[in-house]
């Protein structure tokens, strides 16, 4: 057999000491049984029980097992993150240490994927948790983020995903990302699809998030509307709004001019007035804003060298210099 790491599975891990026996004892004879060369690369992020050392303990027993342990705690995106950089297999599968994801469900993402997708998300069908503080605001968001991001999936909040290499590769999370990767991929083009998957309640520990999550995933979600439709055109968007502005500021100002001048009207204390300098100003503004933002979007770009497109496939010959590389990091759409 052969080195190579067919698939890797990625978990990120914060205060779980009691769910670690239990997934190893769940997922070892799931992978096992998948005749694939596998590696589990489990991100502690900087749990303050006993994880760490559990999990010592089970790499020392299963090399296969592979520990990063954060210096702290810098949330579940940044460990996926951490474990997509680590992931050295075709396949990369991510789900929770919490074992509310069932590792059972992974031979069939994996047969899903095995039909050309890039991308095959878990859809937790049959939700076991509370109706009102959990399932109704997520049913809200995965609606929200379907109809703004155009990636429409049912469950959005579902870590247990497959990904194809290209895909991990390629994206870069920043904040509270992890909820919206399939959004984030599409703007390298991605073939998303998804499959009911078991949900269990939680059996040991508690969960790291409260009712706080609505507003940062909201904010989030301004985040990838504006990087998926407006990364390589700022202007378009705040030279817009500028234009829009400076319009109707201009428009008052004529009609306060023509008051003034024909109707030999007062207007210095017309509040439309104070309305007219301040739209004025704002589209000033707004343009300016779009214009410095176009050349921080060249310098990001070019100082990175990261193409503003991605290649799926080339037909050719391989002298002929085309890269399809998956190395570059991309986070960009062109014109949609
Ligand atoms: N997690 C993490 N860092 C954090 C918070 C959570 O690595 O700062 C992990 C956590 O251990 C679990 C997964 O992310 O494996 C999902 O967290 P949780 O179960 O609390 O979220 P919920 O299921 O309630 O959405
Ligand atoms: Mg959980």
């Amino acid at each position: 057999m052969s080195n190579k790491v067919d698939l890797s599975v990625v978990i990120p891990l914060y205060n779980e000491q009691d769910s670690i026996e239990p997934l190893y004892e769940e997922l070892s004879p799931v992978l096992n049984s998948l005749d694939t060369n596998y590696e589990v690369i489990i991100i502690d992020d900087g749990s303050k029980d006993a994880s760490f050392q559990r999990l010592k303990a089970i790499h020392e027993r299963d090399a296969r097992w592979k520990i990063i342990q954060f210096r702290r705690n810098y949330g579940q995106t940044a460990g996926l993150s951490a474990g997509f950089e680590a992931a050295a297999g075709d396949i990369v599968v991510t789900l929770d240490a919490d074992l509310q994801n069932d590792p059972r469900d992974i031979p069939k993402l994996l047969d899903k994927m095995n039909e050309g997708y890039d991308i095959v998300s878990g859809w937790r069908k049959d939700r076991k948790e509370p109706f009102f503080s959990r399932r109704l605001p997520s049913m809200t968001a995965n609606r929200l983020i379907s109809s703004t991001t155009g990636v429409v999936l049912h469950d959005y909040g579902c870590t247990l995903k497959a990904y194809r290499k290209v895909v991990v590769k390629n994206i870069h999370l920043y904040g509270e990302l992890h909820r919206f990767i399939p959004a984030v991929a599409s703007s390298i083009g991605v073939n998303v699809t998804e499959v009911p998957v078991n949900d269990r309640a939680r059996r040991f520990g508690k969960s790291k998030y409260g009712i706080w999550r609505i507003f940062r995933v909201m904010l989030d979600l301004i985040t990838v509307r504006f990087i998926l439709s407006y990364s390589t055109r700022p202007l378009q968007i705040f030279g817009g709004l500028g234009l829009a502005t400076g319009a109707i500021g201009v428009l008052i100002g004529l009609y306060l001019t023509f008051v003034k001048l024909f109707l030999g009207q007062n207007i210095g204390d017309r509040p439309l007035l104070i309305l007219a300098v301040l739209l004025i100003i704002l589209a000033v503004q707004m343009i300016s804003i779009g214009l410095v933002a176009e050349i921080v979007v060249r310098t990001y770009h070019e100082s990175q060298q990261k193409p503003i497109y991605m290649i799926r496939e080339f037909l050719g010959d391989a002298d002929d210099g085309v890269e399809t590389g998956t190395d570059r990091p991309v986070l960009v759409d062109s014109s949609r």
